[in-house]
């Protein structure tokens, strides 16, 4: 019998735990992931008595194989269609509702819920930023610090565009398809207030040079706790602004809010900033996924495609229907 192909995979967002997920059966899959937590930017931060979706803020579903993925989560509750009013705000216009082409889901009871099943049984290893990788085709090795792991078949790495080009050896074979995909920023403002605050709208699209999204976090299924509102930066402004100190953009922000919303600083209980160097997707790749048969080496995530979870989904489900084309020939 031909030995399990053995794989790396570099994060444990969305497109890694899929790839990872689908391999399992049929490949020795291990994943190194930075942070504490899975997820990446499917993210959720807790603060206070609020857990805030500070990453996704809701999914649609356009791919069947997706779809699937979304039933069997929403038919043991752990996502919900999000049904609150979302509208569109422009300074001076009439706030107009947005109706949306597909149903807005949400995982429950806060965004990571999602990843964190799908990554059940997998083998991950958090809190561990791999450095580098090293060695030869079917030898490679992760150095994350002084660990060092392997050796892999393969190695997939799924982090944002310009992360991803910076692992990958310079051998792999696609490194001007990465270099040419570009990667917009986000400021997240996360504020908390009292509970009996009056909730306009559940969500909000906002055409402004500084605000881009604003969403009431408690109107969606399973939340509790006070009034909660989620403020996303406009991607161009957070693009020109990414290395400003943290409290300029807050400020800044609070400003911007107050054009559309009645927030005094010193009404909101909490008041919480997140930088995202890598947040949407402004060109990507516009190929499902990279591969380099030759040198074992591949990529994938939201950025092949766009910058929606769902897209996320299919590239890392795509890589992995590819790489098990691999394994059946026993590599
Ligand atoms: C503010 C914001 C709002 C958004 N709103 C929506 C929305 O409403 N709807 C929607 O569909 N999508 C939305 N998105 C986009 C969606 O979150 C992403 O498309 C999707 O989660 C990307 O998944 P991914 O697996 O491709 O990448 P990521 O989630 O970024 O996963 C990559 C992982 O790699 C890890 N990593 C990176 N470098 C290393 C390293 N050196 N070593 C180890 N680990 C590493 C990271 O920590 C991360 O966990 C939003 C994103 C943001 C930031």
């Amino acid at each position: 019998m031909a030995a399990k192909l053995r794989v790396g995979i570099v994060g444990a967002g969305m497109a890694g735990l899929t790839v990872a997920k689908s391999l399992a059966k049929v490949a020795d899959v291990t994943i190194f992931e930075k942070s504490k937590g899975v997820g990446g930017r499917m993210a959720t931060r807790r603060i206070g008595d609020v857990a805030f979706d500070h990453g996704a803020q809701y999914f649609t579903v356009r791919d069947e194989e997706f779809g699937n993925l979304v039933n069997e989560a929403c038919s043991i509750g752990l996502v919900k269609p999000w049904m609150g009013d979302v509208v569109s705000l422009a300074e001076g216009n009439p706030v107009r509702r947005v109706f949306p082409s597909s149903t807005r889901y949400v995982a429950v009871p806060s965004m990571t819920a999602l990843p964190k099943w799908i990554s059940a049984g997998l083998d991950i290893r958090l809190g561990l930023r791999v450095d580098e990788i090293i060695g030869e085709p079917a030898r490679w090795h992760i150095r994350a610090g002084d660990v060092l792991e392997g050796p892999f078949d393969w190695i997939i790495v799924t982090a944002p565009a310009a992360q991803t080009a910076a692992l990958l050896p310079s051998m792999f074979a696609h490194h001007q398809i990465i270099n040419n995909v570009r990667m917009h920023a986000c400021f997240t403002l996360m504020i908390t207030r009292d509970a009996n605050t009056i909730v306009p709208f559940s969500g909000a699209h906002v055409s402004d040079p500084i605000i881009g999204w604003i969403a009431f976090n408690q109107t969606k299924p399973g939340r509790t706790g006070p009034a909660s509102v989620v403020v996303n930066a406009n991607s161009a402004w957070a693009d020109s602004n990414i290395d400003l100190p943290v409290d300029i953009v807050h400020a800044e922000m609070m400003i911007g809010l107050q054009r559309f919303m009645r927030i005094e600083l010193a009404e909101a209980k909490t008041t919480v900033l997140h930088k995202w160097r890598y947040a949407d997707v402004e060109t990507p790749a516009r190929e499902p996924f990279l591969w380099d048969k030759q040198t074992q080496l591949a990529a994938c995530g939201d950025w092949c495609i766009a910058g929606r979870v769902e897209a996320a989904y299919m590239s890392g489900l795509s890589l992995a229907k590819a790489l098990k084309g691999v394994s059946a020939v026993g590599n």
